[in-house]
């Protein structure tokens, strides 16, 4: 039995880091796909688990040789997920991941139309505003950027498979839960009736 792809999105600022990171801590059977990046690692992150840490020059080498099942320039640089790995998870059985920016998501959904898109989004504009502030790693005029281009994100949410609102993280984190095993349901029902003697 395939495993179920889930992609986890949203606008910037709308929490998928930590909602991603609650739901690994809590669900033992989604495995995260580790993704590429040619972002300098930041303090505290491991290279191999929060991202794989490679050269422009390596990242161009996996997009010519059609290894990205997805890939984006966010900030100036390259993320991407590794196709092999995700093919194999799902495969061997295993329910898999993905959290990653808006323009990647729409790109799964192309090469793997049945894969669940999950859309993040903030209560309201004027919260995630306060919430790119509140970080503080982007300047005035970024956050200005990053507004408009939520907005366009938020045009294409008809082109996910659910919209949940991040108001409070707990309640987020069980709603994506719920959802998760929700599809992992359907799924075995389906397999249990195509799999049925009659
Ligand atoms: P950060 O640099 O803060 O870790 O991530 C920046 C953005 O890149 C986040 O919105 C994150 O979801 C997104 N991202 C991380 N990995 C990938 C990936 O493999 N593909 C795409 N398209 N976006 C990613």
């Amino acid at each position: 039995m395939r495993g179920i792809l889930f992609v986890l999105s949203g606008p910037s600022g709308t929490g998928k880091g930590t909602v991603c990171n609650e739901i690994m801590m809590r669900e033992d059977k989604l495995t995260i796909s580790v993704s590429s990046t040619t972002r300098e690692k930041r303090v505290g992150e491991t290279d191999g688990e929060t991202y794989n840490y490679v050269s422009k020059d390596d990242f161009l080498g996996m997009i010519d040789r059609d290894e990205m099942l997805e890939y984006a320039i966010y900030n100036g640089n390259y993320y991407g997920t590794p196709k092999k790995t995700v093919e194999e998870l799902l495969l061997d059985g295993k329910d898999v991941m993905l959290e990653i920016e808006p323009q990647g998501a729409l790109q799964v959904k192309k090469l793997f139309p049945e894969a669940v898109l999950i859309f993040l989004v903030p209560p309201s504009m004027a919260e995630l505003k306060n919430r790119l502030i509140t970080r503080g790693r982007e300047s005035a005029e970024e956050i200005e950027q990053r507004i408009t281009n939520a907005k366009w994100e938020l045009e294409q949410a008809d082109k996910y498979t659910v919209l949940i609102e991040n108001d409070d993280i707990e309640d987020c984190v069980c709603d994506v839960l719920d959802y998760i095993e929700s599809k992992r349901k359907e799924r075995n029902k389906v397999n249990s009736l195509i799999n049925e003697n009659v």
